[in-house]
């Protein structure tokens, strides 16, 4: 059952499925959406970072270039120095003034910064302010002043010499040098800029670290990247372009990432003297700190936004869906039963037949024959109670993927999927049975009737309301219905609704043209074969059609109420004859005039003859109205048909019960009943030999003489039959025998005048 509950919505979301399917793209464009952003942002951070590197390219590269500048000056200026004390030297040197020499010497070390100053002469007799580990004449950067270039030499790892040559007549005479401390250099390569981020050091063109700051193992770290063997991609690349820049004197810059992850720029400049190099280190971030803080936080805040937009969009989509279920429950459920309701069945029932091929399916319609009655006897609750319990029978006895709804009032669709007529009834016998056979819980003593209509679907294109109005009419056709049968709707279904639109159609035309005309049929007293009255009797004449008999017509025209129309046609017809005729001093007759029980739904409806007959001015007893026995099943009750038949003998007019025995006849009823005449149906004298008849008409007949009414007996053709009435002590009859219905003028002529007298 809770499948079954479940199925309902489910089944709306298979209708619903475009709608999720939109939800579904929704979703799919919504994650586009974000990962296009999210790859805008990306590439436009990826660009940020671009422009940041090249930023931070060149800075570095300028502000090392100014760096390099710098050092090239001090440099410089230390040779200047050198040179100057050299002149200062020489002249004093000629005035043989050897303890003036060491004296100027050991003044100009001290202002000029330098640890010690050394002069030596191409002996290796040196002079030195302060003393000098090593062997002067075989250090380097002398060897290389004693050829007239100016040199430079590592003491230790502490201070280096710089020297150059004592140039005297344009020969190399000496060299005078100078001595710079650790500290005095570490001086020079401090770093002026980058807030004091970065570091420098200045190594030869093989890399080999000259001067140094005191924190040297960042550069170690160098040593270990340009040790690198194993080809690393990129940085390998870029070692040895730098390697090959720094052998041939020219600048560059490099990025690499340190062994704690910090990212690393590395410029390399040469400077002007003795091949040395200025390598500048500075964290890779020193411009783009900053910028990646405010790229991340712009990450977050969009990552935020996205995450809430997406949130909203959950909690959007989840009211809607909520607000959605509700309107579902309240379109699609029928509050009665708690289960599918018409406009679902329809829904439901559209999507089952495009999904399987025609005639696979079968739409039922299930009515409980006189609802009304339940209703009325046994208080709507209890009506309530059965329509829940056939709903869930129905749904009990459905399989998975059928469907049963409740329309409206007693009416129950389903839709299976079958279309053997025999397992149609079959399957439809059961339910019925199950609805019959009721629980403890529910203990009503009456049997429900259901009338069952059905049209397997072999066209599925059809608007859904056409399969259910088909099924629908197969439920309705009277001619049809037998209590518990189920009733197929098939080809000559359509015929016959064709048939009775069309007939409903010319009505009125018809009317108005003067195609309808009433005919006659005497009633004959049998003793004397004398007249005893007429029936009138409506006839169709159709000038394309020909003759149209009532059994086409009154049955399609009960259905909608034209028959009350032509009812007061024929009886003005007849009162018009009526007048007539005593308006000529003829001799007028009883005549008959049926009445359809479609008159019985206004309660007024004998007003309307009344005024006719007074219009006319027909004397009472002339006029009698024929009733159905069908008019005792009518809603209004036995009640008001008695008070309606005293009506109409208040108003003048005579009351017969037509077709007596023809359907459900019960001498209760003759009772029950002021009638004037029965007319006995025709059925009866069909077979006049049986005894069994002669008894049943005998004491029909018996028992109408005691209450007092006339017998007619209905379409006697036969001498046999006659002869039977007359046995049995029936006064009237009617039928071919004597004459068929005739048109007024010929009843005129042949019945009327004849019996005038
Ligand atoms: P009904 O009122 O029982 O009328 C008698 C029917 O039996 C008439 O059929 C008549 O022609 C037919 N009949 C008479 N004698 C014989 C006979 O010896 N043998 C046979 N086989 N039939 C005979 P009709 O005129 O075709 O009318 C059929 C029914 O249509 C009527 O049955 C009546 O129920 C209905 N009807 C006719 N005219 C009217 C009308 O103006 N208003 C209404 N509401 N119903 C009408
Ligand atoms: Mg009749
Ligand atoms: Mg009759």
């Amino acid at each position: 059952m809770k499948e079954k509950q479940k199925n309902l919505y489910v089944g709306h979301s298979v209708r619903f499925t475009k709608k999720e399917l939109r939800t579904k793209w929704a979703l799919v464009v919504l994650a586009v959406l974000i990962a296009a952003i999210s790859s805008v942002s990306i590439w436009n951070a990826a660009g940020l970072q671009a422009a940041v590197d090249r930023r931070t390219r060149m800075y570095v590269s300028d502000v090392s270039l100014q760096l390099t500048d710098d050092i090239n000056y001090r440099l410089e200026h230390i040779i200047t120095d050198l040179e100057m004390l050299e002149d200062s030297l020489l002249r004093i040197d000629e005035s043989n003034n050897r303890d003036a020499v060491k004296e100027f010497l050991n003044r100009k070390a001290s202002i000029l910064g330098f640890t010690s100053i050394v002069a030596v002469d191409l002996e290796g007799n040196h002079y030195c302010t302060s003393p000098i580990q090593g062997e002067l004449l075989s250090m380097f950067g002398v060897k290389k002043s004693m050829k007239g270039e100016k040199g430079v030499s590592f003491l230790n790892k502490q201070s280096i010499l710089y020297t150059i040559p004592i140039v005297q007549d344009d020969r190399v005479v000496g060299v005078l040098g100078g001595v710079r401390n650790k500290e005095n250099m570490q001086m020079l390569i401090q770093p002026k800029s980058f807030s004091g981020q970065g570091l420098t050091c200045i190594t030869n063109q093989e890399g080999k670290v000259i001067v140094s700051p005191t924190d040297l193992d960042p550069f170690m770290e160098l040593d270990s990247l340009f040790a690198k063997e194993e080809d690393d991609g990129k940085l390998s690349q870029d070692i040895q372009q730098m390697q090959k820049d720094m052998l041939d004197n020219k600048s560059g810059i490099l990025f690499f990432t340190a062994v704690d992850k910090t990212d690393l720029v590395l410029a390399y400049n040469p400077l002007d003297s003795y091949g040395w190099i200025l390598l500048t280190l500075v964290p890779a971030n020193i411009i783009s700190y900053e910028t990646d803080q405010y790229i991340f936080q712009t990450f977050c805040i969009l990552t935020g936004i996205i995450v809430l937009f997406v949130m909203m969009l959950f909690v959007i989509a989840g009211m809607y869906r909520s607000y959605y279920r509700r309107l579902e429950k309240i379109a699609f459920v029928d509050r009665l039963t708690g289960e599918a309701n018409n406009a679902a069945f329809q829904l439901r029932c559209q999507q089952m037949l495009k999904q399987l091929p025609p005639n696979s399916c079968t739409v039922v319609l299930l009515n409980v024959k006189n609802f009304k009655l339940i209703n009325e006897n046994f208080g709507s609750a209890q009506g309530d109670n059965t329509l829940r319990h056939i709903m869930k029978v129905l749904q009990q006895n459905i399989r998975e993927g059928e469907l049963a709804a409740r329309a409206d009032a007693d009416n129950f669709f389903l839709c299976l999927e079958e279309n053997d007529p025999e397992v149609i009834q079959n399957r439809l016998s059961d339910m019925v049975e199950s609805i019959n056979s009721f629980g403890s819980e529910q203990d009503p003593s009456y049997l429900l009737t259901v009338q069952q209509g059905a049209y397997t679907v072999d066209n599925p294109d059809l608007e859904i309301t056409i399969i259910q109005d088909r099924a629908k009419s197969a439920c309705r056709n009277r001619a049809a219905q037998q209590d518990g049968v189920c009733i197929f709707y098939d080809a000559a279904f359509t015929q016959q609704m064709q048939k009775e639109h069309d007939l409903n159609e010319l009505f009125d035309a018809a009317l108005t043209n003067g195609e309808f005309q009433v005919y006659l049929q005497p009633k004959v007293w049998i003793e004397g074969g004398r007249l005893a009255g007429a029936e009138a009797l409506i006839r169709w004449n159709n000038p394309q059609r020909g003759m149209i008999y009532p059994s086409d017509f009154v049955p399609v025209f009960e259905k909608n109420g034209k028959i009350c129309k032509l009812d007061l046609f024929v009886f003005e017809q007849v009162c018009r004859s009526l007048h007539q005729w005593i308006e000529s001093g003829k001799k007028p007759f009883p005549i008959s005039v049926n009445l359809s029980r479609q008159h019985f739904s206004d309660k007024d409806f004998l007003l309307k003859f009344k005024a006719i007959a007074d219009r006319y001015e027909i004397p009472a007893g002339l006029l009698e109205l024929e009733l159905t026995e069908s008019i005792f099943l009518e809603d209004q009750g036995i009640e008001f048909v008695k008070h309606k038949i005293d009506e109409m003998h208040h108003f003048g007019f005579g009351c017969s019960l037509d077709d007596f025995g023809a359907g459900y006849s019960s001498l209760g009823l003759l009772m029950e009943f002021d009638v004037d005449a029965i007319k006995l149906d025709r059925r009866f004298f069909l077979n006049v030999s049986s005894p069994k008849t002669r008894d049943v008409v005998k004491s029909i007949v018996d028992l109408a003489k005691k209450i007092g009414a006339l017998i007619v007996a209905e379409g006697i053709e036969t001498q046999e039959q006659l002869e039977f009435l007359k046995d049995v002590g029936c006064k009237l009859v009617q039928g071919y025998l004597y004459a068929k219905p005739m048109p007024i003028p010929d009843f005129e002529r042949d019945w009327l005048n004849k019996n005038a007298k």
